[in-house]
């Protein structure tokens, strides 16, 4: 028994040994820049502008208030046609400075400041984790994913669930319509491009009624992704389903109907 036990320490010690191995081989190095990072980089400048969200927010998607209205308040947005997921919030705004944060981690594989990102959407997800089952990043159709190498969703969704301990389902959902990129699409366009997009994986099908979901992505823009995957869910029975992603564009309103 002791003999297991010092072996399992070892184990540990080998495995910090090699992530500091892999420091000194692979530098941290800036998201933006690509440089190794110092106190006074770009990225650290970067930061200091980023819009973190939080409460006050609609209720349902997230949309940031400017006073406190009371618990449970709704945007109008949302007072006219609730979404079909839950709840939806985001770390922080999708404006200028956060743009080349977000497109320099989704584009250029940059993966360095992943835990801080973590950090954010945890912190501003912090009133959906109650009773969730599992997270869910959002799929990329296979052709996607080949052509980028990874899911971006996907990372997000296991650095959260290194801080918060509830695990990542990514075979629940499946993309199954390869549908062109929601960049400069318009509000009914974006919503028609991935109307049908997703399917739960007939495997996965058990695993869904009842259950309560956070589905993972990086940016909310007009909602119309996440609005699809929940629809896909709740169809397959799912008892709840939030969304928490890394940025939101604040006022949707500006994205052409
Ligand atoms: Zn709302």
């Amino acid at each position: 028994m002791e003999f297991l036990e010092g072996g399992k320490s070892v184990k540990r010690i080998l495995r910090g040994a090699g992530e500091r191995a892999l420091d000194i081989v692979f530098p941290p190095r800036s998201l933006i820049t690509g440089k190794v990072a110092s106190q006074d980089s770009v990225e650290a400048e970067l930061w200091s502008h980023i819009n973190f969200l939080d409460e006050p927010c609609c209720e349902a998607c997230g949309f940031p208030f400017d006073y406190d209205l009371g618990r449970g308040v709704l945007c109008g947005r949302c007072e006219i046609k609730r979404p079909t997921y839950d709840r939806a919030r985001s770390a922080f705004k999708y404006d200028n400075d956060s743009r080349r944060l977000v497109l320099s981690f989704k584009h250029g594989g940059r993966q360095e400041g992943l835990s801080v990102f973590a950090q954010h959407m945890k912190r501003a997800g912090r009133s959906l984790f109650e009773g969730c089952d599992a997270l869910l990043p959002v799929p990329l159709h296979p052709s996607r994913l080949r052509a980028r190498r990874y899911n971006q969703s996907l990372i997000l969704a296991r650095a959260l669930s290194k801080q918060t301990g509830i695990a990542v389902a990514p075979d629940i959902l499946q993309r199954v319509k390869a549908t062109s990129s929601q960049g400069g699409k318009s509000y009914s366009g974006r919503k028609r491009n991935v109307s049908g997009a997703f399917a739960v994986r007939a495997s996965a099908k058990n695993r869904v009624k009842g259950k309560a979901f956070i589905l993972i992505d990086d940016v909310y823009t007009t909602g119309s992704t996440l609005e699809a995957c929940a629809k896909t869910l709740k169809r397959a029975g799912a008892a709840r389903v939030d969304t928490i992603t890394l940025a939101r564009v604040a006022n949707p309103q500006s994205v052409p109907t």
